[in-house]
């Protein structure tokens, strides 16, 4: 018998996580061999998440959860599951049935077959908006240009891992984590099983614009330092270039005795030196704003409450009094 955790995060879910633990359940109740339990990770909800975990984890023995003091984001619930798991086998999925349980015994066959990971990924993008599908598109060939470490545009956080696979994600202990990137980095041998994408029935979604460009340029800065390099080398080229027209203008002025031609052409010169200085110093502090975020090093997250017994929870001298 071998034992699966189920790692979910949760940010205000009340409305779906009940449906998410009766489909799970009806469908892993069907699998031979596998004993499954849920690591549910409250990431600082503002609805009834909270109390339906706690409710849930009393009804079923097999139902952790794991509550965050706020909103850390999907990056640290992931983490933080991953943490707390002890399974030979790990499976992250999202709590909204966008990520069907039906495809976990696909999962446990393909890992049967001796695949370290079995990782779900969207035969197409339907009932996303055609704009966001197509700057999405530009995002993943701009990155995967750049970066060594080349990630599936169609992937999503659905998937199942080795016990070895797991202990590798979590040494790798950077605060500002990428999933996409980390599960490429660390190897392994990943099957990949397509599935029509669903669209969520229940809840919102919670990316707005403003988190899709910051999961961007986290996504390429995580990974490769290409883009310093770019700017090391368009200054070499700029540097270069300006050389050659000081000297054909001194050339100019001096043999032909032609006047030098001004204003225009100076404005231009100054318009793009002066953007693309800004950009590149734009691009360098992102990277300073890593190796900050990085040089504090602090937690990833903060446990509050769990009803596993975590070490990283100080109980509260309250609850003691009312017990
Ligand atoms: N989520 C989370 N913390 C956040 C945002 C999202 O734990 O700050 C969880 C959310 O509850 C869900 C999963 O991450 O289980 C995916 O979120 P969502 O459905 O909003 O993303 P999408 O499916 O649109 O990519
Ligand atoms: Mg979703």
């Amino acid at each position: 018998m071998h034992s699966v955790d189920i790692i979910v995060p949760c940010y205000n879910e009340a409305e779906v996580l009940q449906s998410f633990l009766e489909e799970s359940e009806r469908v892993l109740s069907a699998v031979q061999g596998y004993r499954f339990s849920y690591i549910f990770v409250n990431d600082g909800s503002r609805d009834g998440t909270l109390e339906i975990l706690r409710r849930m984890s009393r009804e079923n023995e097999r139902v952790h959860y794991l509550s965050f003091s706020r909103n850390f984001g999907k990056e640290a619930a992931m983490f933080a599951g991953l943490k707390h798991s002890t399974g030979d086998y790990v499976i992250v999925m999202d709590a909204d049935l966008q990520h069907p349980p039906a495809l976990i015994p696909e999962m446990i066959k393909e890992i049967e077959a001796g695949h370290d990971c079995a990782a779900a990924c969207r035969k197409s993008r339907k009932g996303e908006k055609g704009l966001t599908t197509r700057i999405s598109g530009l995002f993943y060939r701009f990155s995967n240009s750049l970066s060594d470490v080349k990630m599936p545009q169609n992937a999503v956080d659905f998937r199942m891992m080795s016990r070895p696979m797991v202990n590798a994600i979590l040494q790798l202990s950077e605060v500002e984590r990428f999933s996409k990137g980390i599960f490429v980095w660390v190897g392994f041998d990943t099957a990949w099983i397509p599935y029509e994408n669903v669209e969520r029935t229940m809840g919102t979604s919670k990316w707005s614009f403003r988190s899709l460009l910051k999961y961007a340029i986290d996504g390429i800065t995580s990974f490769t330092v290409k883009p310093l390099k770019l700017i090391r080398n368009s200054g070499i080229l700029l540097f270069i270039a300006a050389i050659i027209y000081l000297l054909v203008t001194l050339i100019k002025t001096l043999v032909m005795g032609k006047d030098v031609p001004g204003y225009a052409s100076l404005l231009c010169v100054a318009l793009f030196l002066g953007g693309t200085l800004q950009l590149s110093l734009g691009i360098v502090g992102e990277y300073i704003s890593h190796i900050y975020l990085e040089a504090k090093d602090r937690p990833i997250y903060i446990l509050k409450e769990s009803d596993l017994a975590s070490p990283e929870i100080t109980p509260d001298p309250r609850q003691k009094e009312q017990a």
